[in-house]
């Protein structure tokens, strides 16, 4: 693994100076894009349920947000750094413009394992994050959601500390509330859905059956309702892996002729861990965990963490695979995509896959804003719409310009903020 030099910043500014040569793009539209334009870091002082003081570690980065407020989400993980999070506020940006939302980019973290924490814990977490920050979020500045190991009742308890604080009612100020509480029906299953809407687009436009196989790594939010659409849709998911929190390593459970989602569901936590007793009970292989990505599939589906299909993963691939969809943000490194690019397996880059969270997240505003809120069919047609034609544009712009996909979907998102950043005089 190369988890020791890689940085999810540098890949990210990395990707972006590409780009920005190919575009041409001005030295100052450069310097105000290859970086965030706010950074906010501070501790978080909480008392623990045995009467001591803990002190966590929090974080807002808004990389840019000249075409809207910025949009992402809040992610609680132990090992959480600054330049985690600001390499994904930055590829926030970039997904929010690639799907054409009026909407710019950031994300927050909190170096925290939820594991370890009650829920009285990670309430005054939640409150004291936004305590921390609640001067710089907003309607209509910066809109938080949620994200790994974050939740609606985190997103709930976030609300209600920005309410009491500014003394008032601002459904808008974070998305990913509970349906009833402000929340869009359909934001679970968005993320996943939409995955899925654009391999649909994916397999039409290469001529592959929709009975074709995947191999998926997550089994979480985005994983399990990837899964449920692409088994709706005739596909065959013959293996997950996941983390087992208690041998604290990651396992890949198979079943060759299909796994049922239900089932696996019914022996997971709310973590997206699978109880490996239970599923060898069940009939599943337990495999290592990097034996998702050799499975001899039609389409690999990583939708758990980035890095993951890396310098020496990459060579595990089956030749058998044509399509990978990134439904984790950053799961490949620059190294491995030049591999899958002489191999010209098709890839639908992550900001372009997974937008479909942020998409429902910007429904879920128009609706608490309004407060007018649509049934499910009609929030899952208006994200069908909005990702298959965030789709088509890339694609189009990918067979014109003879672009790799990732390439394609940067070089749209990129100039329309670029345009944005011109057109408000900043560069
Ligand atoms: P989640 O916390 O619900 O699930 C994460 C899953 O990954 C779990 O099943 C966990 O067991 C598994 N996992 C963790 N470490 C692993 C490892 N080493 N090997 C194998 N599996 C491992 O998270 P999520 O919301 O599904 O997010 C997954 C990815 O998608 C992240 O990269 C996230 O940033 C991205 N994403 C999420 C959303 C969203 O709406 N939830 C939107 C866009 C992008």
């Amino acid at each position: 693994m190369e988890t020791s030099v890689y940085n999810p910043y540098h890949v990210a500014q990395s990707q972006f100076d590409k780009i920005a040569a190919s575009l041409e793009l001005d030295e100052g539209i450069c310097q105000i894009l290859r970086q965030p334009m706010r950074e906010y870091q501070f501790t978080i002082p909480i008392r623990m349920d045995n009467g001591a003081v803990k002190v966590f570690n929090g974080f807002r980065v808004q990389h840019n947000d000249a075409r809207g407020p910025a949009k992402g989400g809040i992610r609680f993980h132990p090992m959480e750094t600054l330049d985690t999070v600001r390499a994904l506020a930055m590829w926030m940006t970039w997904k929010c413009s690639v799907v054409n939302i009026p909407l710019g980019g950031g994300k927050g973290g909190i170096i925290c394992d939820p594991h370890h924490l009650s829920l009285r814990e990670q309430e005054q977490i939640c409150r004291g994050w936004v305590r921390q920050i609640a001067k710089n979020i907003g309607p209509v500045c910066d809109v938080p959601a949620p994200d790994v190991m974050t939740n609606g009742q985190h997103m709930l308890w976030m609300l209600d500390e920005y309410e009491t604080i500014h003394g008032g009612r601002y459904p808008g100020v974070i998305t990913g509330k509970p349906v009833g509480m402000g929340g869009s029906l359909g934001r679970t299953e968005a993320t996943g859905y939409g995955v899925i809407y654009v391999l649909r687009e994916a397999l039409k436009e290469l001529g592959i059956s929709h009975t074709s196989t995947a191999s998926i790594q997550g089994f979480g939010n985005v994983a399990r309702y990837a899964a449920e659409l692409f088994i709706q849709m005739g596909g065959t998911v013959i293996s997950i892996a996941c983390w087992d929190q208690a041998d604290k390593t990651a396992y890949t459970y198979r079943k060759k002729e299909g796994i049922n989602l239900d089932q696996l569901c019914s022996i997971s936590d709310r973590f997206g861990g699978i109880d490996k007793n239970r599923a060898r009970d069940l009939g599943y292989e337990v495999l290592a965990g990097g034996a998702w990505i050799e499975q001899d599939v039609d389409i690999l589906l990583p939708a758990a963490l980035e890095n993951q299909i890396n310098r020496e993963t990459v060579k595990n691939i089956s030749k058998t695979v044509k399509i990978i969809a990134e439904g984790a943000n950053g799961p490949t490194t620059p190294e491995a995509d030049e591999v899958l690019k002489q191999r010209k397996i098709f890839v639908i880059p992550d900001f372009l896959a997974n937008a479909g969270g942020v998409t429902c997240s910007y429904f879920e505003q128009v609706q608490s804003n309004t407060n007018y809120f649509w049934e499910k069919e009609e929030v899952f047609s208006k994200l069908d719409t909005k990702m298959t034609s965030a789709f088509a544009s890339v694609y189009d712009l990918a067979c014109q310009k003879k672009l790799y996909m990732r390439d394609a979907a940067y070089t749209i998102a990129i100039n329309r903020v670029a345009q944005a950043v011109r057109q408000r005089g900043w560069a």
